[in-house]
């Protein structure tokens, strides 16, 4: 394989920063060389783990055993789709999506303007079904091209096939689907969303909120006021899923926490796990070591260097165990290990 490089350090590909080595690595810049990689790692019976912009990504301290892709294929156009008020975009899957966002901002387009400032890659975006602010990604996704590894299949997956839920997808659930570009279908018109205390306090300090544009680089400069952490420090954003409980155990809960904010999702209810940590349990702030819990945000799990993965998920481990003895309700990483296909 050219271009391959062996024994190749992962933290700095995290924003974690922790984690041990690649025993292979390689840099994949197109759709093309994307399946010569494949294609030998398949002969060479070499697993293959998919990685973006490594900001939703835990690496084991022993490292991976097999083939990383760093996906950094390019590409971005746009074409209306039709109807005269839509557009079409299309863009690879190692475009920035923040740069995706601002693409389209600048152009007047609205529907991902409320995803700004969420770091990462777009082809990561359809993985995790990022959201914030009310939108998610699958208010806008048409489609995505997809490569598996090992079966070699070029498939698109359309939006029905991508299964999204909160935080979920079919390519979060079957890691053999490896993502080289996303088609969404953006608007010409104003689309008009439930406002958010973020941006009201923004709207009264004077910012401007008229375009999409202007909503995206509000949220760009509220979230990076959010996430500040330290130059020696690394975060991943929320550690944790909000969990998602039946209406049943959601009332009884209430009986012993009445302030508790619950969101309907269908038949059920979605907590917020940043409250529980902060009113129930009082882990706002919380430290162990080098890891702690972000005084803006209990959600956001920040780890200062030096630390481990085993550091880091014992610190995870603690809190989820804190949170099931207190409240019965078991939560799940919304972070992701690290992990191999299988062949
Ligand atoms: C400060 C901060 C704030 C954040 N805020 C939010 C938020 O508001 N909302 C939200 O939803 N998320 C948020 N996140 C999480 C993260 O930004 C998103 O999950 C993002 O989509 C991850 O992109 P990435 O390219 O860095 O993915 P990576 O961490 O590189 O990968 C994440 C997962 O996707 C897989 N993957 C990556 N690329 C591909 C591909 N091309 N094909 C198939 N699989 C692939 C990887 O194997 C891995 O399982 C935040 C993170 C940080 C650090």
């Amino acid at each position: 394989m050219d271009y391959v490089e062996e024994n190749v350090p992962l933290a700095p590909y995290t924003t974690l920063g922790v984690g041990g080595q690649a025993r292979f690595f390689a840099e994949v810049q197109s759709r093309a060389y994307l399946c010569v990689a494949l294609r030998s790692a398949t002969a060479k019976g070499v697993r293959v783990c998919v990685l973006g912009g490594g900001s939703n990504t835990l690496v084991p301290d022993e490292g991976v055993d097999g083939l990383v892709l760093r996906i950094k294929i390019p590409g971005m156009s746009f074409h209306d789709d039709g109807t005269g008020t839509g557009a079409l975009v299309r863009a690879g899957a190692g475009i920035s999506w923040n740069t995706l966002v601002r693409y389209a901002t600048s152009r007047g387009l609205w529907g991902i303007e409320n995803l700004s400032g969420i770091p990462g890659t777009v082809g990561a975006a359809p993985v995790q079904n990022i959201g914030a602010y009310g939108t998610e990604l699958a208010d806008t996704f048409v489609s995505a091209d997809v490569i598996t590894f090992p079966k070699m299949e070029h498939l698109r997956i359309n939006a029905t096939q991508a299964q999204f839920g909160y935080r979920e997808s079919i390519f979060k659930k079957d890691s053999s689907m490896i993502i080289t570009s996303v088609t969404l279908r953006l608007s010409r018109e104003r689309i008009v969303r439930k406002t958010y205390s973020d941006l009201e306090n923004a709207r009264e300090r004077g910012v401007m909120l008229d375009t999409s544009l202007d909503i995206a680089r509000a949220l760009q400069d509220i979230r990076s006021k959010k996430f500040t952490i330290r130059a020696n420090e690394g975060t991943a954003g929320s550690f944790f899923k909000n969990p998602i409980i039946s209406k049943e155990r959601y009332d009884v809960l209430q009986k012993r926490f009445p302030n508790m904010p619950g969101f309907p999702i269908g038949t059920n209810i979605k907590i917020s796990l940043a409250w529980i940590l902060d009113t129930v349990l009082h882990m706002r702030g919380f430290r162990k070591g080098n890891i702690y819990l972000s005084d803006h945000n209990p959600l956001v799990l920040v780890v200062r260097q030096p630390s481990t993965e085993k550091e880091v998920g014992e610190f995870a481990d603690d809190i989820a165990l804190r949170t099931k003895t207190a409240t019965g309700i078991t939560i799940e990483r919304e972070v992701r290990s690290c992990k191999l296909t299988t062949m």
